[in-house]
This record gives C-alpha cells, sequence and structure tokens, in this order.
C-alpha cells in the first residue's frame, strides 16, 4: 500500500479545508475505503478522518427526520424513531453488510461506497471506472451481478448500498456542505448513471463533505418493506433488492414508492409502477401489473438474465408484505 499522510478533523472547516486540496480523501468508517486502498484501487496521498465531527445526531424535525452523516447504519437501524417513523429505512439498513460492518459503517460512507464489481477490484483487469478508457472486464465478463437498467457501453456495474434504495423511495435529500456553502440534492440524483463516465459514482463536487440526510414525514409507515434477494442470508449483495412503501386506506392505494438495488449504477427510483399503482386497489393482480411496467426497457449481459425474471417477481412480493398480504 502507498504510504499516505492522516489527519483527524477537529472542525468542519479543518475538514473541507484538507478535502479541497487534489489526492485527499475523507475517512469515517472506512469499511470499503481501507479494502480499496488495501487492494490498490484507490491510492489517496492523505485520509482526513471526520469521525470527531458532530455530525452523528438523528432528530425528529418539523417536516421530518434529521440523520447525521456520521451515524452509525447499526445504530440508525435501531433508533426508536427511524423504528417508528421510516421502517423501511431501519429495514433496508439490517439488510446489509454484516452486524460487524454496520457498527463501524456511517450514513454518509455508505452513499459513497464504491460498487462491487469484481473487474474493479482485480487491478490486472480492465475496468474504466478504476482507470478510465481501459474497457469493462464485465461487459464480455461474469456479469451475473451487473445491471439491467441504465447501464452504458462504458460500465454496467451496480450500486451496492440497501440504505440508499430505502432512501431513494422515502425521498430523502442529502445536504452537503463546500466552498459555496450548503446544499441539498435528492437522493434519486446524488448518485448517477455511468454514461462517458463511469468513474463518477455521484454528483458531490470535488471539496464537498456530506453533512446528513432527511427523510419527510410521510404515511408510508405501516406499509413498507425491503425485500433483499441474495445468495446467503446475511454478509451478501444484492441480486435485486426492493423498497416498496405504500398509503393505503379503505383498500386503496392513496401514494406508492419503489425503488431497487442490485439492478442498477444508482438506485434505481420506479416512477412509472408508482404511478400505476396509485388510485387502483390493494391487489396481487395490481402489483403484478405494476411490476411488470417497472421492468420494461430491461436489459440482461450474458450471466445476468435470470434477473429479468427475479426483478419483477420480487417488486410484487415485497408490495404484497408492504400490503400486509405476505
Ligand atoms: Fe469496471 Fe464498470 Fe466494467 Fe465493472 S462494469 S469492470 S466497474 S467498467
Amino acid at each position: 500500500m502507498k504510504q499516505f499522510q492522516y489527519l483527524r478533523a477537529a472542525s468542519q472547516q479543518e475538514a473541507l479545508t484538507a478535502i479541497a486540496k487534489p489526492g485527499t480523501k475523507i475517512i469515517a468508517g472506512g469499511t470499503n475505503l481501507v479494502d480499496l486502498m488495501k487492494r490498490g484501487v484507490t491510492a489517496p496521498d492523505k485520509l482526513v478522518d471526520i469521525t470527531h465531527l458532530p455530525l452523528k445526531g438523528i432528530v425528529a424535525t418539523k417536516t421530518g427526520l434529521h440523520i447525521g452523516a456520521l451515524a452509525l447504519n447499526s445504530v440508525v437501524s435501531e433508533n426508536s424513531l427511524v423504528v417508528q417513523k421510516q421502517p423501511l429505512l431501519a429495514m433496508a439498513l439490517k439488510a446489509g453488510a454484516s452486524p460487524q460492518l454496520r457498527n463501524m459503517a456511517t450514513v454518509g460512507g455508505n452513499m459513497m461506497q464504491c460498487t462491487r464489481c469484481t473487474y474493479f477490484y482485480d487491478t490486472t483487469m480492465p475496468c474504466n471506472k478504476r482507470e478510465p478508457g481501459t474497457g469493462c472486464g464485465a461487459m464480455e465478463g461474469y456479469n451475473r451481478m451487473h445491471a439491467i437498467f441504465g447501464a452504458s457501453d462504458h460500465c454496467i456495474a451496480v450500486h451496492p448500498s440497501d440504505m440508499c434504495v430505502g432512501l431513494a423511495a422515502l425521498d430523502a435529500v442529502v445536504i452537503v456542505t463546500g466552498k459555496k456553502g450548503e446544499r441539498r440534492i435528492p437522493m434519486t440524483e446524488f448518485h448517477r448513471l455511468p454514461g462517458d463516465h463511469p468513474e463518477t459514482d455521484n454528483t458531490l463536487a470535488p471539496g464537498e463533505l456530506i453533512l446528513g440526510v432527511e427523510i419527510p414525514d410521510n404515511h408510508f409507515a405501516k406499509n413498507s418493506y425491503y425485500l433483499k434477494v441474495r445468495d446467503r442470508q446475511s454478509y451478501a449483495f444484492a441480486l435485486v433488492s426492493v423498497a416498496a412503501a405504500l398509503e393505503i386506506s379503505g383498500g386503496t392505494i392513496k401514494q406508492a414508492r419503489l425503488a431497487m438495488g442490485g439492478v442498477a449504477h444508482k438506485p434505481w427510483r420506479l416512477f412509472e409502477a408508482e404511478k400505476a399503482l396509485v388510485g387502483k386497489a390493494a391487489t396481487e393482480e395490481n402489483f403484478k401489473h405494476a411490476a411488470e411496467i417497472a421492468t420494461q426497457g430491461a436489459k440482461a449481459y450474458e450471466y445476468n438474465a435470470f434477473k429479468l425474471r427475479l426483478a419483477p417477481a420480487s417488486i410484487a412480493e415485497a408490495l404484497k408484505h408492504a400490503a400486509g398480504m405476505a
């Protein structure tokens, strides 16, 4: 591993000043970054440890719930406000990684984690994300875990987070700060599709720091569910996952939110399927119809064609659970 400098930031301003310099990376839980450094995928000149900044709070606001960027995944998943007001987020967090990793990983770090495409981690293989212009090892390789939505000719990787899928479904907003001051980024726009620049995972500007995330109040607590389909029951990334949230009154769906993981370079919100559900009865038939709409336009590669069937089946199943029918 390349030698690097280490700075423990004592204040937000000290962190912002330090990360403004090229070659600098932020470290908090380090559950992904340290692996990337050990494997030579990334080699920063300097790490800025932000774990001493006061960004761990979880508080109810007038309009929703604010969760600090340094709140641990395990703490958020057990927090009484989160469990009561946003149980979908608690479920998504508990589906992620392992208890040991959730005890170290932070909310901000979870958003910033890199794809788990094996070719990205193997520095002997071509990868446009790791080294732009070298090609994509997965395109003609073993692409079982890869995207069925929004991929490009340069990259077919998927975003690995469960938490972010839940946050995308719940219309969360990411609060960041940098030299131009604070700004708010909808969770659905925080991560980006690969396009011609798969090396860029998100819309965070250079030198910006994540402060936290806000989830607006909603009426989904009673009818929400996070379904994760994976090869093992724990410590495995999603083949596909579905965050489903419904507001049901008298058997009719008033509002619907759906997002998927394991299928795209970002949490994949299913807006058309949501529209198809509103005003309809909460029935298995309507859930299957929405699932068909959601997966129109999906494209598979040699080893992940099973996702074309798994995705709609998982959407319908998640909706059944959310509606209390399973
Ligand atoms: Fe790299 Fe993306 Fe191709 Fe994986 S899918 S090898 S991350 S370019």
